[in-house]
């Protein structure tokens, strides 16, 4: 049951086209710091490789065939790819699941204050984050602000080479007796998440004269006004780009690869591969970190709408027909899998970790506390899968979440299981996973591109 390290099985061939998806990754996960950004960006490479948007086709009354290719978005944070396939829709789609928001600090909505004459944002964070690790680091804001007539005004700041950054403060060493000896999750508290972003003060202003700068940097860069916060979504995330991490460049070290990662070997493998059987699905959903809720979320019917009316552009849609289009599907549902850490572990079962370099890994089922949440695929599937990966010479293991009852996770498996689609959990593997930094093996992800496209035409 061991299995090999697959960096010693590639030739200089490999090894070129290994290069080729990771610079593709690290630009992808380097531009979508947010699900906005990565649906905006999906858009492009997607056009780019002849893909149409699907709600043009619905406005012209045009009829999708076979070999068509049209993606469909909502509210700009979730996104639905289809490569149209020779066999009939009802048959079955093989979706390629991931989701595309992280973990991050978000701006109230009433945020910007003045103390001792420093202006902050304040924040409420955003999915499970070790708070601690997110203070004294260069942070950038991304998002949008919508003003009263509808105006959407995109913010970006942190990212170029001259832009300012901002960050939260910590307290110096000399000081903190009181404060290591707290427990971790209390030595700093969600309400001190706070952004520094100014301390001068404009001229002539008698009360929050830093504030009132503030102010007039947003009125003049972005044409806002304070209450503007209120229809805003300014989300903080580490600044910089995605790096190669080792002095043998073998690794990843980016923000948001808990799920992007999956998000983009998933696109890459839809965008890229040739004519298909069956049509051929990348879904991209947001809310994963929180549940999976709302209207951007697994949970909400976007897909099944989506399903409908690509069957109505087939000239075949009926209600059952969209019972069957998604009961008869397979799907990959992409997230990465804790990376085992020779520094920890005591919170892993060796045999049942997932290990850099030994490729796409797939977790039969996930869950906490005796399986609890997770969707436990089926072993008819699990047999498919690994015949399916062998034939194309894919490295992958499998592993679960760490130690029984050592904590756990859920997926958005659970939530396509639903309709009684074959499904599985499958992805990346990542060390210091919801870290602002967090790894990644290059050949993890390469394995990954490759084992989603065979999934696209073999399943
Ligand atoms: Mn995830
Ligand atoms: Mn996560």
């Amino acid at each position: 049951m061991e299995r090999e390290n697959v960096w010693k099985s590639y030739d200089e061939a490999a090894i070129q086209e290994l290069n080729r998806v990771n610079e593709g990754y690290k630009a992808f996960i380097t531009t979508a710091k947010t699900e906005r950004k990565c649906v905006r960006e999906t858009i492009r490479l997607a056009e780019k490789a002849g893909y149409r948007d699907l709600d043009q086709v619905i406005e012209k009354g045009e009829t999708l065939k076979t070999g068509d290719c049209v993606y469909a978005q909502i509210m700009g944070k979730a996104i639905a790819l289809f490569k149209i396939g020779a066999r009939p829709l009802t048959e079955g789609m093989n979706i390629l699941g991931a989701h595309i928001d992280s973990p991050r600090i978000d701006i109230k909505q009433n945020p910007l204050y003045e103390d001792a004459e420093m202006a902050f944002l304040d924040t409420h964070y955003y999915g499970g984050i070790k708070k601690y690790q997110w203070v004294t680091l260069p942070l950038a804001i991304h998002g949008v602000i919508v003003k009263k007539d509808g105006t959407v005004v995109d913010v970006e700041i942190g990212e170029k080479e001259d832009d300012p950054v901002v960050g939260i403060t910590d307290l110096l060493p000399h000081l903190a007796a009181d404060q290591m000896g707290k427990k971790a999750s209390a030595i700093i508290e969600g309400e001190d998440l706070n952004i520094l972003v100014g301390s001068q003060p404009l001229k002539g202003e008698e009360k929050d004269a830093v504030k009132a700068q503030i102010l007039t940097f947003l009125k003049d860069t972005y044409d806002v006004e304070e209450e503007d916060f209120l229809s805003a979504e300014l989300e903080v995330v580490p600044a910089g780009k995605a790096r190669d991490y080792g002095f043998d460049r073998s690794m990843v070290m980016g923000y948001g690869q808990d799920d992007r990662v999956c998000a983009y070997t998933s696109l890459a493998a839809l965008l890229e591969t040739g004519d298909l059987q069956y049509t051929g699905v990348c879904l991209l959903v947001d809310k994963e970190e929180i549940g999976s809720v709302g209207a951007t979320g697994m949970a909400s019917h976007f897909f099944e709408n989506v399903v409908a009316e690509l069957l109505d552009r087939l000239g075949i849609y009926s209600g059952l027909n969209v019972r069957r289009a998604l009961k008869n599907s397979r799907m990959l549902s992409s997230d990465v899998s804790a990376a085992f850490d020779p520094i920890y572990p005591a919170v892993m079962e060796k045999k049942n970790a997932a290990y850099f370099g030994k490729g796409l890994t797939f977790n039969k089922f996930t869950g906490s506390r005796g399986k609890s949440g997770s969707n436990d695929a089926n072993p008819e599937y699990m047999a498919k899968i690994r015949r399916i990966m062998d034939e194309n010479h894919v490295a992958f293991q499998t592993a679960e979440l760490g130690k029984v009852d050592q904590g756990g996770g859920g997926t958005i498996a659970y939530l396509s299981a639903k309709y009684g689609m074959q499904v599985i959990d499958s992805g990346v593997p990542v060390l210091s996973m919801h870290a602002p930094w967090e790894i990644c093996s290059k050949a993890d992800i390469f394995e990954a591109k490759k084992g989603y496209e065979a999934f696209l035409r073999e399943a």
